[in-house]
């Protein structure tokens, strides 16, 4: 399967805490894929797409330092027995399957689930995450413990025909595996967040307004109205913890 590489050069699996969502603290271990169906221009993983000769855009284009990446250099494939080997060593039986778009890789997720079932059996518990645009089938779904979609805003500069699929949406919610997180930058995105609630039919509780932030400043910035408007409308707040814990690096 195609994974993320850490700077290193190894495959982008670590054994850290959940920062986000309903499990934050939760210590997990992370494997991330390469390739993104989408392009935000925010990502903070965009070694998975931001490829050399693409026409994407980047708010981080044009800083010092900043260079597109090259697609190779960034991209490692491994065997699902190697992923689950290296899965496995921390003895950790929580997985957070991440990207790019995880999804883009769904038989891969589902071969490796049934390979860490047969290494540590019934304790596992996985977690995947998507951007919304993808329905997983059935042997996905039989497969995963929860599903933390985060479909994208306005503010992610991508056109609502690339980022919102309502069918998509609202047959994740009838899962009954997902929650929903949103990347919240300014107090103008709440009515679209408030928009596509309706639309996908997802119960409040089910509901995570997350700040955008990749510094704790700008983090603690957004959640201060952040938390005021979870309150008036029964959602929940989502921190990004690891961000607090150890910054906004790869692989931790
Ligand atoms: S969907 Fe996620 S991984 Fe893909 S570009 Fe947007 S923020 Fe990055």
């Amino acid at each position: 399967m195609k994974l993320a590489r850490l700077t290193d050069g190894k495959p982008e699996i670590f054994f850290t805490i959940q920062g986000e969502g309903r499990n934050a603290g939760l210590p997990s271990v992370f494997i991330r894929s390469s390739l993104c169906n989408l392009h935000c221009r925010w990502c903070d993983t965009d070694y998975t797409w931001n490829w050399e000769g693409t026409p994407f855009h980047h708010d981080r284009e044009g800083e010092s330092g900043y260079a597109k990446y090259r697609q190779e250099e960034q991209i490692v494939e491994c065997s699902i027995e190697e992923v689950a080997e290296q899965a496995a060593a921390s003895g950790c039986a929580n997985f957070v399957f991440t990207g790019g778009e995880p999804l883009l890789h769904e038989s891969d997720w589902v071969a490796l689930m049934v390979e860490l079932q047969q290494r540590l059996g019934d304790a596992c518990h996985f977690e995947i995450e998507t951007n919304g645009t993808r329905l997983p089938g059935r042997k996905l779904l039989e497969l995963v413990d929860q599903l933390n979609v985060s479909p994208k805003l306005a503010n992610s500069g991508m056109k609502r025909e690339q980022r919102i699929r309502e069918d998509v949406l609202r047959n994740l919610t009838r899962t009954g595996l997902a929650d929903f997180k949103f990347v919240v930058d300014s107090e103008e995105d709440l009515s679209e967040v408030k928009e596509l609630v309706d639309l996908a039919e997802v119960a409040p509780h089910r509901v995570f307004l997350m700040p955008k932030g990749i510094t704790v400043a700008q983090l603690d910035d957004r959640a201060a109205w952040l938390v005021r408007e979870c309150q008036a409308n029964g959602f929940r707040f989502s921190d990004r913890l690891h961000v607090r814990l150890f910054g906004a690096r790869r692989g931790v």
